[in-house]
C-alpha cells in the first residue's frame, strides 16, 4: 500500500526564511512546527521537505551546510518523535527552470518514487504560490501559508487551504481526511 505524505517547503514553512540560509547555528524554528507535523504523524503522514537553493548556484550556499542544516532538522524534529522520509534541495539557479527545481515537480516526483507515495493522497504546504504550484503539478493537494504572497485574483488553480501557519494547516488536512 503506498503512503500518504506532507510535502514541506523549508524555508518561511518550517524554519524562518533568513534568506539564503548557510550557517547552521542560524536555525529557527517558526511556532508550532514539532507538535504540528507530531499530529500529522499520528495520523500516518509521512514527511518530505523539498527546498528551492538557488544560493548554491549564486555561490552564496554551501552544499555541505545544505546537508548539515537538515541534519540538525532531522534531529530536533527526532527529539519531538517526528521522523523526515526524505530532504530534497534544488541548487540549480532562478532563471535554469531546472525539472526540480519549484514551481516544476521534480522534487516530489522523485520523493513519492523513493517513498512509494500516493501523491494524490498527498499534500505539499509552502508559503510561496511556486510551492502552491509544484503540488498542483505533482497532483498533491495543497495549502498556502499566509503572509508573502496571496493566489492572484480569478486564479483557476490556488490552494485548496490558506492557513497561518503550519499548526492550521496540519488542522486543516486533519479535519479535511476521508
Ligand atoms: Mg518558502
Amino acid at each position: 500500500m503506498k503512503k500518504k505524505a506532507v510535502f514541506l517547503d523549508r524555508d518561511g514553512t518550517v524554519i524562518i526564511d533568513k534568506i539564503y540560509l548557510n550557517d547552521p547555528s542560524q536555525i529557527d524554528y517558526l511556532p508550532g512546527v514539532f507538535e504540528a507535523l507530531r499530529q500529522l504523524q499520528e495520523a500516518g503522514f509521512i514527511f518530505v521537505i523539498v527546498t528551492n537553493q538557488s544560493g548554491v548556484a549564486r555561490g552564496i550556499v554551501q552544499i555541505e551546510n545544505i546537508e548539515k542544516i537538515h541534519e540538525i532538522i532531522s534531529r530536533d524534529f527526532a527529539q519531538h518523535g517526528v521522523h523526515f522520509a526524505g530532504f530534497y534541495y534544488a541548487p540549480y539557479s532562478v532563471e535554469s527552470n531546472h525539472p526540480m527545481r519549484k514551481p516544476n515537480p521534480g522534487m516530489l516526483e522523485a520523493g513519492a518514487k523513493e517513498h512509494g507515495i500516493d501523491l494524490s493522497q498527498s499534500w505539499m504546504i509552502g508559503d510561496r504560490m511556486t510551492d502552491v504550484e509544484a503540488g498542483l503539478r505533482a497532483g498533491t493537494k495543497t495549502v498556502l501559508l499566509a503572509g508573502h504572497e496571496v493566489p492572484p485574483e480569478g486564479t483557476p488553480r490556488g490552494p485548496d487551504f490558506i492557513a497561518h501557519g503550519l499548526m492550521e494547516a496540519a488542522q486543516w488536512i486533519l479535519k479535511s481526511r476521508g
